[in-house]
């Protein structure tokens, strides 16, 4: 009987993290998780795997 340790891995950042420096955010999908990014439109993001919109509520575009 030879159980196998489960070492925890040390936490890599996610390259793409550099450029989250407060202008370009990355929203992770509520829905999905983090690691399902939102997709970033013009006024709105959206979720590719479930069609999560989230509004951007800065400005009023109409
Ligand atoms: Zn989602």
């Amino acid at each position: 009987m030879a159980k196998k340790k489960k070492e925890k891995k040390p936490i890599k950042k996610p390259r793409y993290s550099l450029y989250q420096d407060g202008k370009t955010e990355n929203r992770s999908c509520p829905k999905c998780g983090s690691g399902f990014l939102l997709a970033e439109h013009s006024n709105r993001r959206v979720c590719g795997k479930c069609r999560y919109v989230e509004m951007k509520s800065s400005k009023k575009t109409e």
